[in-house]
C-alpha cells in the first residue's frame, strides 16, 4: 500500500489473534472511526468482545483466511505465532502490513539475531544448536551460565532454559523440547529496556521514550516509563528502533527489546513487529497511544505526537492479581484494563494498571 492509498475511518481492518493486544487495537481503531474484524482460534476472545465481526477457525482453515480477507480492507496481526503462511495466504487477497517477510524474520530467533547482526545491530553471542552434542560443545565454548531458547514458538520464556554447571546438557535439550535451539551468551544486564517506534508508509518514523522492564519468571511484570537510564543511552537506544524499523522497511509497530549490560552497551534481545505489553503505558500517559499509533500507520494516516504528559508505572495483573482490581480503582491515579478474560490461569495476563505521576 502507498502512502497515498489511506484507508480513511469508515474502512475495516482485519486482525489476525485475538488476544488483548487486538482488543486494545480495535478499541483505538474505534475511536477513529474504523471498524474491526477479528479472527481468532477460540471464541469469545479478548478482542472479538470489542470487534464489529469475529471470524472463529483454526489459523490454517483457507477457507475462512479467504472469507475474512474479503471481509476487510486491509489485514494486520497482533501475536507472532500465527503461522506466517496464513498471514502471507492472506496477503494474497488483501494488503497486510506490516509485511508478511517481517513476521516470518520476528517469529525465528535465529533469522532474527542474524537479520540484526546483517545491519550491525549487537546482540547477545549466539549459535544454532541441532542436538545435545553440540549443545554440549556450544556450553565449552560460551561458559555457564548460558542460556538455550527454541528457536520458534517461544515467548515469555517458555522454552528457555538457563544453563548452570549443574544441568547437563542431555536434560536441559530435554527441558527446551524441540528438535532445534539457539544458544546464547548470558547477559550480566544492569536493566531491560524496549522502545517502540511507529513507520508509516512515507517513511516518517515516531519513536517512543524507552522504558524500563522488570520480568518475573521471565514474563514482564512491571514497566517503568520513562526508563531510568542516561538521556545519551536514551538516545542510542532510539536510533536503534528506528534503524530496525528502517532497514526492515516496516509500516507499522515496532517493539524493540534490549539489554542495557553492566559496561552500558544497547544489545538487542528481541523485536516484536506489534504492539507490545511494555507500551500499554502510552493508552493513559502519553498524547497518542502505541494502539493509535499502529492504527495511524497501517491505515496510512499521519503519525501522531509520541509526548508523554505524565510518567508512569505499568504493573501486569497477572492470574489471580486480577482480583486486587477494585483496590487499583481506588487510587486516583490509577488507570485499570481489564481484558475480558474469563478463566483465571496462572501467569495469565488478565489486565494491568497504569499509575500516572502528571508532570507538573
Ligand atoms: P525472551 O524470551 O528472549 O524475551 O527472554 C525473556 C527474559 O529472559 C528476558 O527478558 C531476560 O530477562 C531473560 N533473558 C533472555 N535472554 C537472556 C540472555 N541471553 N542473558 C540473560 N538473560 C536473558
Amino acid at each position: 500500500m502507498l502512502a497515498a492509498e489511506m484507508l480513511a475511518p469508515g474502512g475495516t481492518i482485519g486482525i489476525l489473534g485475538g488476544g488483548q493486544l487486538g482488543r486494545m487495537t480495535a478499541l483505538a481503531a474505534a475511536r477513529l472511526g474504523y471498524r474491526c474484524h477479528v479472527f481468532a482460534d477460540e471464541a469469545d476472545s479478548p478482542a472479538a468482545q470489542v470487534c464489529s465481526a469475529a471470524t472463529v477457525a483454526e489459523f490454517t482453515n483457507r477457507e475462512a483466511l479467504e472469507r475474512f480477507a474479503a471481509g476487510v480492507d486491509i489485514a494486520t496481526f497482533e501475536f507472532e505465532n500465527i503461522p506466517a503462511e496464513s498471514v502471507r495466504f492472506v496477503s494474497a487477497y488483501t494488503p497486510v502490513l506490516p509485511r508478511p517477510e517481517i513476521l516470518e524474520i520476528a517469529q525465528d530467533r535465529l533469522r532474527e539475531k542474524d537479520f540484526l547482526r546483517s545491519i550491525d545491530v549487537e546482540t547477545a553471542a549466539y549459535r544454532e544448536v541441532s542436538d545435545p552434542a553440540a549443545l554440549r560443545r556450544g556450553m565449552s565454548d560460551f561458559g555457564c551460565p548460558a542460556v538455550l531458547k527454541t528457536v520458534r514458538l517461544g515467548y515469555d520464556g517458555k522454552g528457555q532454559v538457563t544453563l548452570t554447571p549443574e544441568i547437563n546438557a542431555e536434560e536441559a535439550w530435554q527441558r527446551m523440547g524441540a528438535e532445534i535451539g539457539i544458544l546464547e551468551s548470558f547477559i550480566r544486564f544492569s536493566c531491560e529496556i524496549s522502545v517502540i517506534t511507529a513507520r508509516g508508509a512515507d517513511g516518517a518514523c515516531a519513536v517512543y521514550p524507552p522504558v524500563e522492564n522488570q520480568h518475573i519468571n521471565h514474563v514482564l511484570n512491571t514497566t517503568i516509563a520513562p526508563a531510568r537510564i542516561s538521556n545519551e543511552t536514551k538516545m542510542r537506544a532510539k536510533a536503534i528502533a528506528r534503524h530496525i524499523a528502517e532497514r526492515l522497511d516496516l509500516v507499522g509497530l515496532l517493539a524493540v527489546e534490549m539489554f542495557v549490560t553492566e559496561g552500558g552497551d544497547l544489545l538487542v534481545n528481541e523485536i516484536a513487529p506489534r504492539p507490545h505489553n511494555s507500551g500499554h503505558w502510552t493508552i493513559d500517559a502519553c498524547i497518542t497511544s502505541q494502539f493509535e499509533q499502529f492504527v495511524r500507520a497501517v491505515c496510512g494516516l499521519p503519525l501522531g505526537s509520541v509526548e508523554h504528559h505524565s510518567d508512569a508505572v505499568m504493573k501486569n495483573l497477572l492470574g489471580s492479581d486480577v482480583e486486587k482490581w477494585r483496590d487499583a480503582l481506588n487510587d486516583p491515579l490509577a488507570k485499570v484494563h481489564l481484558y475480558g478474560k474469563t478463566e483465571i490461569q496462572p501467569g495469565r495476563k488478565m489486565g494491568h494498571v497504569t499509575r500516572l505521576l502528571p508532570h507538573r
